[in-house]
């Protein structure tokens, strides 16, 4: 399992990190999400309810 984040798309909302601060964070920098280093979707079994709360469809998770 394989999630990739959209920085284009990204508006910084936050919403995957407060579903699933064990895989998303948000980048000091840009604002934006991004995956966390060594983040496991499967075991935190979270990421298709944060890619399904983007509001801007920024999440793909790839089974
Ligand atoms: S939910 Fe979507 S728009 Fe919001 S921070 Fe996460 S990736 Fe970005």
């Amino acid at each position: 399992m394989k999630v990739v984040i959209d920085e284009e798309a990204c508006i910084g909302c936050g919403a995957c990190v407060a579903l699933c601060d064990a895989v998303f964070r948000l980048n000091d920098d840009t604002g934006k999400a991004e995956v966390i280093s060594g983040a496991d979707c499967a075991a935190a079994g979270c990421c298709n309810e944060a890619a399904e709360s983007c509001p801007v469809a920024a999440i793909t998770v790839e089974q």
